[in-house]
């Protein structure tokens, strides 16, 4: 820079719901922001047909990193932020969440000596098998400013011995996100009559390791949900690539066959899918937190969750496993009207606004 002048705020980003959850932050900043796509996600329907909604004013400067394995992902992004850092100078870097990407994000930002900020900072599954939940401990210990959804996130960053100072309760960021994407009620009807859809239909998603991974998990997984498509209720699949490449590397294509599948949507149509499913079943982190805005209910298929702020409410925790059908249908089986008068635990809208105005006072000069 040379002139004096405070250089940019660098939002680092990897992945769809990364993206969809700073869209906020990164029009508030305007100007003074610099989004960098390390390019964790990168095919059209998981990146540019996500970022193509969220109404960025500049392209994202785009490293090119790619997936990969994830020890292999993390040193190229780490290098690469490295050297954007240097040409950029940003006077502070803010991450989300829990991917390798801002992992990558916090260890270029710290090795730069440039102020953190942790966006949806202080989850916890307390389940080490997790590789998020160790990329979310690092990032939190690293950050200079953590901005913690929830009460519940703000203690277990207390308990940790996370200075006060350095945490901040600032809600979540997902509820403007999903107030900005949601399309009115005349363009969701267009969404299902585009892809055909009834009614009444089931919203599945399913891309986490611990489910993916495994070929005899996702068999089950996939053969329980069908049990529904057989009593009468269709069973819509947005397929992650990740999930897609297993079925078809391990020869269970055949699953499909039964489900409704279709390409990943994106973000606006998706919210659009599961405003009107009857019901969501999905192992996503984001989805939890989207449900209590949307008032629908979700069976969440993990073994865990970093979210239990909307367990007993919005949604109940169900492993992959034979008890999963009977789960859906006891979901199935309540009245979901019951939830529209329930509050978000991810506040009121406002994170993306607090958490601008603390970037701001966190460079400002003293
Ligand atoms: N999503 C989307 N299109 C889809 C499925 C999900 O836009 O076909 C959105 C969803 O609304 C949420 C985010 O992607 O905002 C969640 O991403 P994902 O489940 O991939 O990751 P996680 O939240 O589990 O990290």
């Amino acid at each position: 820079m040379g002139d004096g002048a405070p250089g940019p705020v660098a939002v680092v980003l990897g992945t769809r719901p990364e993206a969809i959850k700073l869209a906020e932050v990164v029009r508030r900043l305007g100007a003074a922001g610099l989004v960098v796509h390390t390019g964790q996600h990168y095919d059209a329907t998981m990146w540019s047909d996500v970022t193509a909604q969220l109404g960025f004013a500049a392209a994202p400067l785009s490293l090119g990193v790619g997936g990969g394995p994830r020890g292999r992902q993390l040193g190229g992004a780490v290098a690469a932020l490295d050297a954007t850092f240097a040409e950029h100078r940003p006077s502070a870097v803010v991450v989300q969440g829990d991917t390798t990407a801002a992992l990558a994000g916090a260890l270029a930002a710290n090795a730069a000596e440039l102020p953190l900020v942790h966006v949806e900072a202080g989850l916890r599954s307390f389940d080490r098998r997790m590789p998020e939940e160790h990329h979310r401990v690092v990032i939190d210990h690293l950050a200079d400013l953590c901005c913690a959804p929830t009460p519940t996130a703000v203690a277990h960053l207390r308990a940790e011995g996370v200075a006060d100072e350095r945490i901040l309760l600032t809600g979540n960021t997902v509820v403007e996100s999903v107030h900005h994407l949601l399309p009115d009620e005349s363009a969701q009807d267009a969404v299902l009559a585009r892809l055909g859809l009834p009614a009444q239909y089931l919203l599945l998603t399913v891309h986490r390791p611990e489910n993916a991974d495994h070929p005899d998990v996702l068999r089950q997984i996939l053969t329980e949900v069908a049990g529904l498509v057989t009593e009468g209720l269709p069973v819509v699949f947005p397929a992650h690539p990740r999930t897609l490449a297993r079925l078809h590397g391990h020869g269970l294509s055949d699953l499909l066959d039964r489900l409704t599948t279709i390409p990943p949507q994106p973000p606006a149509e998706f919210l659009a899918l599961a405003n009107r499913a009857r019901l969501i079943v999905s192992d996503s982190g984001g989805v939890q937190e989207e449900v209590s805005v949307l008032k629908k209910r979700l069976v969440v298929v993990r073994r865990s969750t970093e979210r239990p702020e909307v367990l007993g409410t919005f949604a109940s925790l169900v492993p992959a496993g034979v008890r999963l059908g009977a789960a859906v249908r006891a979901a199935l089986a309540e009245d979901p009207a019951a939830l529209r008068s329930l509050p978000s635990p991810y506040g009121d809208g406002s994170a993306s606004r607090v958490v601008v105005e603390s970037i701001v006072k966190l460079v400002a000069p003293s």
